[in-house]
């Protein structure tokens, strides 16, 4: 009887997750982020259980300690790893948390070969870059892949084909696409420029991507055609033809107003099916986007505007201003507006502008006020006479990490009136350092131990009823993510909270203030926070406090 129970037993079917990989030619810079976190929407979209992975050329381990003028925003995740603004867009188009099984760099796969190697498990080997760097980037796949029990898998390997820096990535797909053929899928993010002169878009840049990409034994199975304008039948034949692709696997991804378009876009022409029909997808229904169209069309009916200052030190870059530094800030920033029916402007002024004083009156004519996080000297003195002037002329006022702590230096030097008080990040030596460093992390800057050893990721903090926080997270207890080395020093709490400084949100051990306000009653939003909410801002899910400080710029600008 039991044998026979046995034999009928159907064995559980294995998932075998198929992967796309992005790459892209011609140039950097034309949205393969983006494109990427679209791609794996659309497919999410089609019910199918999608997981998407960054990979960074650099040999840096992780993206913590790069400046961000030189890399752009540093996106950190639930379980505290430090990665590229990418894993942001993912989180954001997908509606999802990602661990950090989900990002690797040159530098991260090289140490976990190493210390392999260093721990025997190579058996007496002799381990080379190929096959065993490539090797150790297919099995991160594959464990992020099973962790996730994904039905796809995305991988977006970062830089531009042809550079040295991505050869070893590269030969990661050919030898997954050579051990199954049929569950992988490469895209080449590739442009298509249409020079002033001539007045038409041309696509030999492209068909160089193509031949460069098949010399490293890879071959692009769909080809998205970035340009300033749509690409027209005769250029996706022309494409086709020369990179040996289908022309239908010619997509067409013109220039857009909001990035939030693109999923819709590739849609016109029919992407998921693509893909669905090359890999095999187990998708049987079409594309779910109704929630995303209502976004995208929230995000285009607002009329009435919103004007936020963010106040921040790393936008000046030569001539240009970089605003991909504070990525996550200005996309929480528009949720929440979206989301309250307004239009945000918002405006970045460098902090050094407002030292002297004399740039102040200028902040009059905003709504909102927001300093976001930030390491160092450079742009204090500035920053700190903005809060000031925010508190003082009831402009709603938003802090974030650093932007919090400057405000609780503000408030000590200027209302409980310490005139040598200080942050232990700039001035050591100060009389009243109101910002001490973390116990825990005394030792680690001494013995410059930096990388990765921040406080990170997703800790809980307590909100006090009654309080700005409280009302709105309508919770008693929240996760935000962190990232910093310095705290409000406890010994100064009981000053500030009796003059009149409310730490609404505190670790649950009491310990570490989390959350700071001015009652409402003094001031209309006053709100520092030592966590970084922005990181967890959804299109589909704006961030309660974001929410809480653009209502309360909504209603300064209709007085
Ligand atoms: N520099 C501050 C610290 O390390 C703030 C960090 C931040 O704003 N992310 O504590």
């Amino acid at each position: 009887m039991a044998a026979r129970k046995k034999s009928t037993k159907v064995a559980a079917k294995v998932k075998q997750p198929s992967f796309i990989f992005v790459v892209g030619g011609v140039m950097s810079g034309v949205g393969k982020g983006v494109a990427s976190s679209s791609i794996a929407q659309i497919l999410q979209a089609r019910g199918l259980k999608v997981t998407a992975l960054k990979i960074d050329p650099y040999i840096n381990v992780d993206a913590g300690t790069m400046n961000p003028t030189e890399h752009g925003e540093v996106f950190v995740l639930k379980d505290g790893l430090e990665t590229d603004q990418d894993m942001g867009n993912y989180e954001r188009f997908l509606n999802t948390d990602l661990p950090s099984d989900n990002y690797m760099t040159t530098g991260s796969v090289y140490l976990s070969v190493i210390r392999k190697e260093r721990n025997l498990e190579y058996d007496g080997k002799n381990v080379q870059v190929v096959p065993d760097i490539p090797l150790e980037v297919i099995r991160r796949i594959k464990r992020a892949a099973k962790l996730a029990d994904a039905d796809v898998v995305l991988t977006e390997i970062g830089g531009t084909i042809g550079e040295y820096e991505n050869i070893l990535f590269l030969e990661a797909v050919r030898m997954l696409q050579s051990e199954m053929p049929e569950r992988v899928a490469v895209v080449m993010v590739s442009y298509l420029p249409v020079p002033g002169s001539i007045g038409e878009m041309k696509t030999k840049p492209t068909q160089h991507a193509a031949r460069t990409l098949g010399s490293a034994g890879v071959t692009a199975d769909i080809i998205i055609a970035r340009s300033p304008i749509g690409v027209d039948s005769k250029r996706k034949e022309k494409i086709a033809k020369f990179c040996n692709v289908h022309k239908e696997n010619v997509i067409s991804a013109p220039d857009v107003d909001s990035i939030y378009d693109i999923p819709l876009n590739f849609e016109k022409d029919h992407l998921s099916d693509r893909l669905c029909a090359m890999l095999n997808l187990p998708c049987n229904q079409r594309p779910d986007l109704t929630a995303w169209k209502r976004f995208v069309r929230s995000s285009k009916q607002v009329k009435k505007p919103v004007k936020i200052a963010v106040v921040g030190k790393y936008f000046n870059s030569g001539e240009f201003v970089l605003s991909d530094v504070y990525i996550s800030i200005l996309e929480a920033i528009k949720y929440s507006s979206y989301a309250l029916g307004v239009k945000p402007e918002i405006t970045y002024l460098s902090a050094q502008d407002f030292e002297d004083g004399a740039e102040l009156k200028r902040l009059r004519q905003f709504d909102g006020i927001l300093v976001p996080g930030g390491f160092g000297k450079t742009g204090i003195a500035g920053k700190l006479r903005v809060i000031e002037y925010a508190r003082k002329n009831k402009i709603p006022y938003f802090g974030i990490c650093y932007g919090m702590q400057l405000a609780v230096l503000e408030y000590a030097k200027n209302v409980l009136e310490l005139s040598d008080a200080s942050t232990e990040e700039i001035d050591p030596t100060a009389a009243q350092l109101v910002i001490g460093v973390m116990p825990e992390q005394r030792a680690k800057i001494a013995k410059k131990d930096m990388g990765g050893t921040m406080r990170l990721g997703q800790c809980p903090a307590r909100l006090q009823k009654g309080t700005i926080a409280r009302h709105a997270y309508k919770a008693d207890e929240v996760l935000e993510r962190h990232r910093h080395r310095y705290e409000v020093n406890p010994e100064f709490i009981e000053s500030l909270t009796a003059a009149g400084m409310v730490f609404s949100g505190v670790s649950p051990d009491g310990r570490l203030m989390e959350v700071m306000e001015l009652p409402s009653q003094t001031h209309p939003f006053f709100v520092g926070t030592q966590f970084h909410p922005e990181l967890q801002a959804r299109p589909l899910a704006p961030h309660p406090l974001f929410t809480a400080f653009i209502k309360a710029a909504k209603q300064r600008g209709t007085k």
